[in-house]
């Protein structure tokens, strides 16, 4: 299904300056000084489109900073008049909305812990009610494309059309090397239902620090993402919050110098011809692994007669880990990731098991624990 809402186009929005449409500022707003400084800096940076600082920080544990509160916002509309940035912070309740407009924010963003709540995302909603503002959706932590659909959903619903989807990455309970998992096929997914919500990355809690910011932006403008939001403190070491993902002004500008834009579509001719030329090879080769599947397929429904037959159990898991091992060995000296092999094999593993126990369960009645429709 594709979600048709009542938004502007990003390129109609006051301050768009270009593709990345760029939003930066520190996690918090601490001291005037430290928000001043920060701010007089960054609008150097001509790309610059908003200014954001929390002033309620919604942090994990009790007795961490959790932010300075209405004086902040004091100290970002001062950003606005002396800089003449756009400024923009959070809120996670109605109460929020009330203050961030009686300051002028320009934009306020929900975030992640807020977006996973329906009732706070509607209280939120209706605070904004006819209000021309423009309103940031993080991806709600937990990786459900629908929630974030029906946050952006009752926003849309009160009037705002200068709505933004923000990929923000998911909590996962392993320790990997970001910070949040980018779970890159839920923002592609929601670009899918929803083609003409601009899509903004925010590389900065994906990552987790600092380091990997680069790699994570230029990865997000590959994949045509509107945007960015990128934490950025003057002095990110002594940062009250989030302290190991902010970069400071200069390395921010360093940065954007290194990402290289590529262009969404061409009109070359010469290229369009190479262009349709592959296309036409990735065609044919994903022809091949339909029919491959296929075959692949027709084998395990025969292996799973035979199991019934011979009253085997579906699962073997010596076997499973000897198909893993094998396709790992073979498909790394191939050049294949880890990643995909694991991915491809354990999906097509689950496809074999879920015929095999079709099969196995064919002419069984409902009181054997199959489905109806296999009992009829
Ligand atoms: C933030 O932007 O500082 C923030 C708290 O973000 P998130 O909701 O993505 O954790
Ligand atoms: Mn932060």
């Amino acid at each position: 299904m594709v979600l048709k809402l009542e938004t502007s186009a990003i390129k109609e929005w006051n301050g768009y300056k270009g593709r990345p449409f760029l939003v930066t500022g520190p996690c918090s707003a601490e001291t005037e000084e430290q928000v001043m400084e920060t701010a007089v800096q960054l609008a150097k940076t001509e790309q610059v489109s908003i200014f954001r600082a929390g002033v309620w920080k919604p942090r994990t544990r009790p007795n961490s900073f959790e932010g300075v509160g209405v004086s902040g916002l004091k100290w970002l509309r001062k950003v606005k008049q002396e800089t003449g940035l756009m400024v923009g912070t959070e809120v996670a309740n109605e109460k929020h909305v009330y203050e961030a407009l009686k300051y002028g924010m320009d934009m306020v963003w929900i975030g992640a812990r807020t977006s996973v709540n329906p009732f706070t995302v509607q209280e939120i909603a209706d605070a904004l009610k006819g209000v021309e503002i423009m309103v940031f959706i993080k991806n709600p932590i937990n990786p459900d494309v629908e929630l974030w659909m029906g946050a952006i959903e009752r926003i849309a619903r009160a009037g705002i059309t200068k709505i933004a989807a923000v990929h923000r990455g998911f909590s996962s309970y392993e320790k990997t090397t970001y910070r949040n998992q980018p779970n890159w096929q839920i923002p592609i997914e929601l670009r899918r239902r929803i083609p003409d919500l601009p899509l903004i990355c925010d590389p900065s809690h994906i990552s987790g620090h600092r380091e990997y910011i680069h790699e994570i932006s230029q990865k997000a403008l590959d994949l045509n993402f509107d945007g960015l939001m990128i934490e950025s403190h003057i002095n990110p070491s002594k940062a009250l919050s989030d302290a190991a993902q902010q970069i400071t002004p200069d390395e921010l500008k360093e940065l954007l110098l290194r990402l290289i834009l590529r262009s969404p579509s061409t009109t070359d001719p010469k290229l369009l011809d190479v262009l349709g030329e592959l296309r036409q090879q990735i065609d044919i080769y994903d022809d091949y692994l339909l029919d491959l599947l296929e075959q692949r397929m027709k084998v395990s429904e025969t292996i799973g007669k035979y199991k019934k037959d011979n009253n085997i159990t579906i699962l073997q898991s010596a076997r499973w880990d000897e198909i893993v091992n094998r396709a790992m060995t073979k498909g790394k000296s191939k050049g294949l990731s880890g990643e995909l092999i694991d991915n491809v094999f354990k999906a097509v593993h689950q496809e074999s098991i879920n015929r095999q126990m079709k099969i196995m369960n064919e002419g069984l009645t409902e009181h054997n624990g199959t489905d109806k429709q296999n009992s009829k």
